[in-house]
């Protein structure tokens, strides 16, 4: 499958990186244009438990020089899918297939406005990446990936994409239920990312306080019950699940703690923005994500 990766960053580069060394034609493209001259004059290098890998792979930031594609994958972050799904139209025969493994809810809506919806595919992962500079990532976490039809049925396209994703070394698998996945990842976001930006904590200090403790399970309840009103399937206890992800995770400063710190939008109109406008459309309050995503907003605005 001839493959391109539109928003080369952390994530990006890392899935193009990998799939690139099992042998498939892979472009990355990205607007940076550092990062692209880097990755096409020394090697895209990623740096994997203390081992240094460095990587030759196709990158463009001029999309338009690259022909059709099989398979376009989105890793930009949310806020710039609606500009990457544009650009992706100079990529699309009658076959491509357009996969997001973008984090928070609204990327399928966002890409559905543009490209018909039997093309597209949707996404999870629990692999983790971190920018350390033009032309190179750290490979973080190791997460399963997991990718659906939209009506969720089993196919032959998705199975083809586990296969090139495993091939890579990316533990992937197919899921007939992908929206209670993303509703499932959006938990997590939603109680930790920025509650710990806001408070300039380490994920694990989310667990240390009795005050941080009783927000996230406000902030989770909340999402948790416009989930279930919108009939996405609940397995187990949300909260203890995120508890679970924060003590795996106890060192790291989220991604949004991290924009926040470098004075960066975030992608909170994604994540605890996102439960906000389901919410509002079903007639339902949600206080603290509308708290937190408004708290968030005017930090955004300073910068
Ligand atoms: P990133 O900021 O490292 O990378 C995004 C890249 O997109 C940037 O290099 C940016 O220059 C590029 N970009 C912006 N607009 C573009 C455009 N129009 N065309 C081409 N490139 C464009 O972000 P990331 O950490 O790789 O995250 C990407 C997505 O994956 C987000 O939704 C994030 O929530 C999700 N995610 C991240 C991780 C992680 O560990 N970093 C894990 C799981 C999911």
């Amino acid at each position: 499958m001839k493959t391109v990766i539109i928003g080369a960053g952390a994530m990006g580069s890392l899935f193009g990186g990998l799939l690139s060394i099992s042998g498939q034609e892979v472009w990355l493209v990205d607007v940076w244009k550092e990062h692209i001259d880097a990755i096409c004059s020394k090697g895209l290098v990623i740096e994997e438990k203390g081992t240094i890998r460095t990587i030759s792979v196709n990158a463009t930031m001029d999309l338009q020089s690259i022909g059709k594609a099989d398979l376009v994958l989105f890793f930009v972050k949310t806020y710039n899918t609606e500009k990457a799904v544009s650009d992706s139209l100079a990529l699309e025969k009658e076959d491509t297939l357009f996969l997001t493994l973008q984090n928070g809810l609204g990327n399928e809506e966002t890409i559905c406005q543009k490209i018909d919806r039997k093309k597209v595919i949707l996404g999870i992962t629990g692999q983790g990446a971190t920018l350390l500079g033009p032309g190179s990532i750290r490979h973080a976490g190791w997460g399963k990936t997991y990718v659906g039809e939209l009506d969720g049925k089993m196919t032959d396209r998705t199975n083809q994409i586990v296969q090139m994703f495993c091939k890579a070394g990316i533990e992937t698998e197919v899921s007939s239920h992908i929206h209670d996945l993303v509703w499932e990842k959006l938990f997590v976001n939603v109680g930790i990312n920025a509650l710990a930006a806001l408070l300039g904590i380490k994920n694990g200090q989310i667990l240390d306080f009795p005050e941080t403790l009783r927000l996230l399970d406000s902030l989770v309840n909340e999402a948790v019950e416009v989930a279930r009103r919108k009939g996405i399937r609940i397995e187990g206890n949300p909260i203890e699940r995120v508890k679970t992800v924060i003590e795996a995770t106890r060192e790291n400063r989220c991604s949004m703690g991290q924009d926040l710190d470098r004075k960066r939008k975030t992608e909170i109109d994604a994540i605890n923005g996102a439960v906000v406008r389901e919410a509002e459309r079903m007639g339902i309050s949600v206080p603290y994500n509308r708290m937190i995503t408004d708290l968030i907003k005017v930090i955004e605005k300073q910068f």
